[in-house]
């Protein structure tokens, strides 16, 4: 979708992957397959591009480091390196303006600091690991004592255990900065499903205008003491007219793929003009836009989805088809919310 994006701007674009048939490299000018990890294809697509950019977190931040002496990188390694870690990525949004619920980092193994914590925060709790979390993978729910053997797995590993919080709802907010000014997407709710995405509904049904603001404002001032340069999204958990940071994303963000039919323009050419040095659009909601996330198990319900121009269907293309697997995303655009239940109950059969 970057590269599509790319091209409409005037440029090229280079990928790597490292699988042969990743979905981004039917857009793609030239194709790298490598692992994230191989410093030596990193470096050629360096070589052989003008800037570098990521959409994906996990990419070694100190093999970037190494690159970013030598090589242009718009955004820079930093919101990578902070996101990569949710204990780093908790305390740096904390010494930035953001609050967080409470956490505290826990040692592999470490059953004892693991109780402790537990008796100080009370249940339920959730057991994060640091690295490599998403979709709810990598997190368990505590809910009393007998599920503590649960955790065994999870804490071979460096994890964080957070309070519990019973928000209200869950929403998302995307920005853009450059040095000129930083653009924001009207902020998303979401719903998850068994940890992962389901729905992004916009405009934020509860959202009051001044929570709204507010939010927008701190985020805002956010990237700016971080020095975040590019696109980041920030997941936020709102409690009345509270809110708390959860985690953030240095990349065009499933939350925002709404943005593609519900705005005037979408997160990933905003993230294509910042990269190319082109004026940033200020965004603007053109139609109420709930986007529905297809997973491998959805995908036979579309055949019976109804064919007009407010259901707008985006397919990936990935090749192996799993169950829970992201597979694509419908905006359905204009459509209350009592109107999609209606709809998911017709044609949807999980
Ligand atoms: P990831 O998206 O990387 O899997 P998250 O930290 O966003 O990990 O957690 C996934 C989901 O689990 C959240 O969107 C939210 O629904 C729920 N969750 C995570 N942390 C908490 C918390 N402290 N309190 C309540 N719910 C939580
Ligand atoms: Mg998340």
């Amino acid at each position: 979708m970057i590269s599509q994006e790319v091209h409409r701007l005037g440029a090229f674009s280079s990928i790597l992957d490292p699988s042969a048939n990743a979905p981004a490299f039917k857009d793609a000018d030239r194709k790298i397959v490598a692992s994230f990890n191989d410093r030596v294809a990193l470096r050629k697509l360096a070589q052989e591009t003008n800037l570098l950019s990521y959409e994906f977190e996990n990419i070694p931040a100190e093999i970037l480091q190494e690159l970013e002496s030598d090589y242009e990188i718009p955004q820079g390694v930093q919101p990578l390196l902070d996101s990569q870690d949710r204990l780093r990525e908790k305390e740096n949004a904390r010494n930035n303006g953001l609050k967080t619920t409470e956490y505290i980092a826990i040692e592999p193994n470490d059953q004892e600091s693991l109780r402790q914590a537990i008796d100080k925060f009370g249940y339920p709790a959730i057991l994060k690991t640091r690295t490599l979390g998403y979709d709810g993978h990598g997190q368990v729910i505590i809910k009393k004592e007998s599920d503590l053997p649960k955790t065994k797995d999870l804490l071979q590993v460096p994890c964080i255990l957070e309070k519990f919080l019973n928000f209200d709802y869950e929403c998302s907010l995307i920005l853009v900065r450059s040095v000129q000014t930083t653009i924001h997407f009207p902020i998303a709710q979401n719903i998850h499903k068994d940890g992962i995405l389901d729905l992004s509904i916009v405009p934020c049904p509860h959202l009051s205008e001044a929570l709204n603001n507010r939010i927008i404002n701190d985020c805002s001032k956010f990237m700016e003491r971080c020095g975040y340069y590019g696109i980041l999204a920030i997941e936020l958990f709102v409690k009345g007219e509270d809110y708390y940071f959860n985690e953030m994303a240095p990349r065009p963000h499933n939350s925002g793929h709404y943005t593609m039919d519900g705005c005037s323009t979408n997160q990933f050419r905003e993230l294509s003009r910042f990269l190319l040095g082109q004026e940033l659009e200020t965004p603007k909601l053109i139609v109420p836009t709930i986007m529905k996330n297809i997973l491998g198990e959805d995908l036979e319900s579309l055949n019976d989805l109804p064919k007009n121009e407010n259901i707008s269907i985006h397919l990936y293309g990935k090749e192996e088809r799993r169950p829970k697997r992201k597979m694509g995303h419908i905006n359905f655009l204009n459509l209350t919310l009592e109107d999609y239940h209606k709809y998911y109950a017709k044609y949807f059969k999980n």
